[in-house]
């Protein structure tokens, strides 16, 4: 599988632009999935074009959760290529246009090796997909906490790989047995992180790519 971030608060490259916010490209087997969109639909889709992501390519959307930060581009996306989007049932007004909408409340399959942890304290579900490796969970802002967010992802595999906003986490021991730590967009304490865990430490920002 194949994770490339779009949108973040930092950039890796700069013919991209870093702003407020997250989205990235979630590759596995035939499905491309568009992890959250940003802030603002004209960064979202000047991001893309640099790193040759067209939207067409794009199989299905999940939202994280209705943050105006992950679903800025929502719209815009899906004038362009009216897919199906997985959503948080709280989030209330999703734009039109999709082709069908999904409300998650409960842990579920979305497709194969591809989870939803369901919606955490009525806001928020993050992303799981089965690896040989272990499981890769990907978090918009990890508002209901990593320690609730991996318990409930560790029903799909021991967790492998982290990668998102950690908002303001610092129970740092929770992420110990995780072999790739990307922790960007929101993250609060991330030389923190960091020092901890000198060597799983990913970098994120625009343009980062992680194969598993
Ligand atoms: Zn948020
Ligand atoms: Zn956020």
């Amino acid at each position: 599988m194949k994770i490339t971030i779009i949108y973040d608060n930092e950039t890796q490259r700069e013919d991209c632009t870093a702003d407020w916010g997250f989205s990235c490209l979630v590759e596995v087997d035939t499905h491309k999935i568009l992890f959250d969109t940003g802030a603002k639909s004209s960064i979202l889709l000047d991001n893309m074009s640099k790193l040759g992501i067209e939207p067409a390519i794009i199989t299905s959307v999940f939202i994280s959760h209705s943050h105006w930060d992950h679903t800025g581009g929502l719209a815009e996306i899906l004038k362009m290529n009216p897919v199906e989007i997985y959503i948080p049932s709280s989030y209330n007004n999703p734009p039109s246009g999709a082709k069908k909408v999904v409300k998650i409340k409960e842990p579920q399959k979305i497709f194969e090796n591809i989870f939803s942890t369901g919606e955490l304290d009525n806001i928020e579900q993050s992303l799981v997909v089965k690896t040989p490796k272990g499981a890769v969970v990907i978090v918009g802002c990890s508002h209901p906490g990593i320690d609730k967010i991996l318990k409930a992802a560790s029903r799909f595999g021991k967790i492998y790989a982290l990668i998102g906003g950690f908002h303001g986490f610092d129970e740092f021991d929770v992420i110990k047995d995780a072999k790739i730590i990307c922790a960007t967009h929101c993250t609060q304490h991330k030389s923190e992180i960091k020092s901890i865990y000198p060597k799983r430490f990913v970098a994120g920002g625009v343009g980062k790519v992680i194969e598993i």
